[in-house]
């Protein structure tokens, strides 16, 4: 069975768990640094950015997750995207910096603080609930990097090798393709690793 960590320094740990559950793999939360062992891929919940990577650095986990992902796959959903890109906009440093994007943080601005959209996202499916709440968005990204779901103009979504990337919360609906996805993703890549 692929076993999927995720990251547990803060944001919404339990709902991802569930969906991962639902997805026909072992999900397990990681709060310390050797728990990411034995996984096969690695989720980066939603919370605050900025909070997350103070945690990150109080735990030493800058470097094992860095190592993590030279070979495992990971998620980032809002939050988690925020970590996962390269440049930040208006920001002079980045923090995991494996997806080749720009994001910018609270991007929607303060009127729509939190909404839902159906979104189209490719190889996943349509109509897919994305729930935002003080979201980021993708303002460009690399060429190695596939844009997945664009909404109103904005990328919301995309994939770089075993990189995975949402700007939105999958975990907080019922609709967990896009955790199927990933789920898809990180049993192929084990496929290749073995
Ligand atoms: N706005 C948050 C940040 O900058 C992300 C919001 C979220 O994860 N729901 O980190």
């Amino acid at each position: 069975m692929i076993k999927i960590g995720v990251l547990a320094l803060q944001g919404a740990v339990r709902e991802h768990i569930k969906a991962l559950q639902e997805s026909g793999a072992e999900a397990v939360s990681v709060k310390r640094i050797e728990e990411l062992n034995d996984l096969d891929g690695l989720v980066i919940p939603g919370g605050e950015s900025t909070a997350m990577r103070r945690l990150i650095d109080k735990y030493n986990f800058l470097e094992p997750l860095k190592e993590f992902a030279q070979e495992k796959p990971v998620f980032g959903t809002c939050a988690g995207l925020i970590l996962m890109a390269k440049r930040i906009q208006g920001q002079d440093h980045a923090h995991l910096e494996l997806i080749d994007m720009t994001v910018e943080r609270n991007a929607f601005g303060r009127q729509v603080d939190s909404f839902e959209a159906d979104l189209h996202i490719e190889g996943v499916g349509e109509d897919v609930n994305g729930v935002f709440i003080r979201a980021p968005y993708i303002v460009e990204v690399g060429e190695e990097v596939e844009v997945l779901s664009v909404h109103n103009d904005r990328i919301v979504a995309a994939k770089q090798g075993h990189f995975l990337c949402a700007a939105f919360h999958p975990e907080l609906t019922d609709d967990y393709r896009l955790h199927q996805f990933f789920v898809e993703m990180a049993s192929q890549k084990k496929k290749v690793i073995a």
